[in-house]
């Protein structure tokens, strides 16, 4: 297959980068952002077409870093459309925030897979983006473990006879501090998480579980299921991603090593399962997996997801930009842990009630207008101390 991989240098994408090193697909373009030696190390190793850096000025770095190799060198945000309107086969989106939903978009237009990790498309233009797939024959594949889980759980099975899906959750880095101590969490602490090695920000938000609450919206979006359909429970293990309960009782589960390799390689290889190298579970030598529900008054993020159902419209798009900027304040040290709910939900409450939210079609123009109005409150909140 032609390739492309947006987001090529993050956690996601390095784990892409490894599964295609060990194939012999034709990788078109690879993108990064700063990091532009390891973009152009990746270029040479997978001897891609195109390297492409999501910022202008880092172009002459990348440009040097290529020159003699014959892999071309672009930059900027039209240079990333431009590289996903290249004819391919099969797309890695894997840029995080509202900034991966343009090359998905471009990768439907021209009919290639998408293998979607990038959670803020569902979130902000869910509808929109399936549309985008039936309308061009395209296909979406889940790489998200939870939903690459359910997806794989949902192989030959009629959606109809589907009674619930359940999510697992790790429950982050704090999972067994007193909820008291939590308004005292550093960035630090939030940055580490006890089962997966990803990238900072979806670590934070696996810690406030704003990450699940992204999750349970895409379980709706992708799966078409109800919000009271999607249930989330904690279980520290991380074997079981998922499972899917039907009507006849039976509660399909998904395990597997807590490696994104395994929902990556899926969604390279599907519908055929293919060798990956990813570890194999020994049950007996784990012995328990444990599984609680996740307490609300910790995770009020996930009380905001199902908010988020029930207003419709733009919601999605202002909960996320919201909620990256609230992450943002939080890392720059101008929040506490527990104000990123506060600012998102404030957010939401005064849009709703000024705008409709709910009422506004969900449209590319729509979807951004959101966006922007929702980080700016959100700034100003911070900005103002009025959280
Ligand atoms: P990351 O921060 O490690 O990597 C992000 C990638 O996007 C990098 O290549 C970076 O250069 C690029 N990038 C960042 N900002 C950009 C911008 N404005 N324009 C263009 N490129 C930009 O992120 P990640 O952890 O790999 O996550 C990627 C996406 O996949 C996110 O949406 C995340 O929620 C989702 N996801 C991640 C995991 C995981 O295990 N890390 C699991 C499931 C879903
Ligand atoms: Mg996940």
């Amino acid at each position: 297959m032609r390739v492309s991989v947006f987001g090529s240098t993050g956690s996601i994408g390095e784990s892409t980068f490894d599964l295609l090193s060990r194939s012999a697909h034709h990788v078109v373009a690879l993108t990064g952002g700063r990091n532009v030696s390891r973009l152009a190390e990746q270029a040479k190793l997978l001897n891609a077409e195109l390297a492409v850096t999501a910022y202008e000025a880092c172009l002459p770095e990348l440009r040097a870093a290529l020159e003699g190799t014959g892999i071309e060198a672009t930059g900027g945000t039209q240079a990333l459309i431009e590289a996903a309107n290249r004819p391919v086969d099969w797309v890695m989106s894997a840029i995080i925030g509202a900034a991966g939903l343009a090359p998905g978009f471009a990768a439907l237009a021209q009919g290639a897979t998408l293998a979607l990790a990038n959670k803020e498309s569902l979130v902000t233009a869910g509808p929109l983006l399936l549309a985008e797939a039936r309308r061009h024959n395209a296909r979406i594949l889940p790489v998200d473990s939870e939903h690459s889980a359910v997806f794989q759980a949902l192989q030959g099975e009629d959606i109809a006879a589907v009674e619930r899906v359940i999510i697992t959750a790790s429950g982050g880095a704090f999972r067994d501090w007193p909820t008291e101590k939590l308004a005292t969490a550093t960035v630090s602490q939030a940055s580490s998480h006890p089962n997966w090695d990803m990238g900072q920000r979806i670590t934070i938000d696996s810690a406030s579980m704003f990450n699940k609450a992204m999750e349970v919206i895409e379980t709706r979006e992708f799966f078409g299921v109800d919000p009271d359909q999607i249930e989330v429970l904690v279980h520290p293990e991380s074997m079981v991603h998922a499972l899917v309960g039907f009507r006849d009782g039976a509660l399909m589960a998904h395990l597997g090593a807590p490696d994104m390799r395994h929902a990556i390689g899926y969604a390279l290889n599907w519908p055929e399962r293919a060798a990956l190298p990813v570890a194999r579970l020994d049950l007996a030598r784990l012995g328990a997996l444990h599984f609680t529900a996740p307490d609300p008054a910790r995770y009020p993020a996930l009380r905001l997801a199902y908010e988020v159902m029930e207003i419709g419209g733009t919601a999605g798009a202002a909960f996320n930009a919201a909620k990256e900027i609230a992450l943002d304040g939080f890392i720059a040290g101008a929040i506490g842990f527990l104000d990123m709910a506060t600012v998102v939900e404030d957010v939401l409450t005064e849009m709703s009630a000024r705008q409709g939210l709910g009422n506004i079609a969900v449209s590319l123009d729509n979807i951004a207008h959101t966006d922007t109005e929702a980080r700016s409150l959100a700034a100003h909140r911070i900005a103002a101390g009025r959280i």
